[in-house]
């Protein structure tokens, strides 16, 4: 119904219907009936019916106002007639009102049509990828991995490892520190988790600590002062160095390819005796001699040893009873032979354009 029809409820009129409730009723059903065929299909049609109903100025309102004429016997019957009026004609503003807000947002302003937005999906850390392999190839041979806190106190990182305060080697492996006596630092090894789960005594021990770890070192294409490690742990009855190069020779053969060859050096480390660093073939030159391998036609891969007794017995363990092997090796290098990145630096930027190019890889 259109408003230009409607003519507005005098004053008169209202007192004439209110001479009996029935004509106040009668009145009512009628101006239902009106808002019942209201059309809103529109946000100005839904104004027009606000304004007309419900508005400060809407018949609504003005049938209200009209109470206080109304006798005071009739009062309570006519205020219950007018409330359920009100509802009424509110619930019907309050409905369009809901759909047209529905339909603006459904219809008007989405074009279905048009193309998504792409979602990136992400990929693995160059980091993780050789990680992850490194985990999985010790995995089949039953080590389990264990993880350790990365700020660490200094018997965890050096005293127990055989390393103590006047140590030389100790000047190798400087590091950030957070508070002295007592000493807290950023471990300089994961050998800190080898500790801890040493000292747990549940034997035998056979586990990979992957994790990061920190030294005072200057920036540089190939040293940073954080990067990545795992080392290994095997503890038992009559282990011996033919377990540790039985395993290790896995470990390459597995990484690297089944031609790989093999070279133990001996070496030092307060931790390990005795102690070897092991070489690998350089993959890049077939062992002729390249830039990478300094002409030698070997790659420096790991260090490795038998676990110090003292070690052993800085965290309980009978090192009479029981022995093992231990080794570690850097993330970072092994990475960088693979997909041959030649800055360390790379690493950690963060650059998507240097992350890009290891989706898919593996
Ligand atoms: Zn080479």
């Amino acid at each position: 119904m259109s408003l230009a029809h409607r003519q507005p409820l005098t004053e008169n009129s209202f007192l004439r219907y209110l001479c009996g409730m029935n004509g106040l009723s009668e009145k009512i059903e009628s101006l239902k009936k009106e808002i019942d065929a209201f059309s809103i299909q529109n946000t100005q049609e839904l104004e027009s019916y606000r304004i007309h109903f419900l508005g400060t100025k809407g018949l609504v309102k003005s049938l209200m106002g009209e109470m206080k004429q109304v006798p005071a016997e009739d009062k309570r019957a006519a205020g219950q007639l007018l409330n359920e009026f009100k509802v009424f004609a509110e619930a019907k503003y309050d409905l369009a009102k809901d759909g047209l807000e529905n339909n603006e947002t459904q219809d008007n302003e989405t074009d279905w049509s048009l193309p998504g937005n792409e979602i990136a999906t992400g990929s693995r850390h160059p980091i993780s990828l050789m990680r992850n392999r490194i985990i999985e190839i010790f995995q089949r041979l039953g080590f389990s991995v264990a993880d350790g806190p990365e700020i660490e106190d200094d018997w965890h990182n050096f005293t127990a490892l055989n390393l103590p305060e006047d140590h030389p080697a100790r000047d190798m492996q400087d590091t950030f520190y957070i508070q002295q006596e007592p000493a807290i630092l950023l471990r300089t090894h994961t050998s800190n988790v080898q500790i801890r789960e040493m000292k747990k005594g549940k034997l035998p021990i056979r586990m990979i600590m992957p994790g990061r770890v920190y030294r005072n070192e200057t920036i540089s294409a190939r040293s940073h002062c954080f990067f990545h490690q795992v080392e290994g742990l095997y503890i038992d009855e009559q282990v011996s160095f033919a377990d540790l190069k039985q395993t290790l020779y896995f470990f390459v053969k597995e990484m690297f390819g089944q031609n790989v060859k093999v070279r133990f050096r001996p070496s030092y480390f307060p931790f390990t005796e005795p102690s070897a660093e092991m070489d690998i073939s350089c993959m890049l030159c077939d062992s002729k001699g390249c830039s990478v391998c300094k002409k030698t036609g070997w790659l420096e891969i790991l260090g490795c040893g038998m676990v110090h007794p003292k070690v052993l017995e800085n965290c309980g363990l009978d090192s009479n009873k029981y022995s093992g092997f231990a080794f570690g090796m850097g993330i970072e290098r092994p990475t960088m032979l693979k997909y041959g990145i030649k800055d360390i630096r790379l690493f950690s930027e963060n650059d998507i354009r240097f992350l890009q190019q290891f989706t898919g890889a593996y």
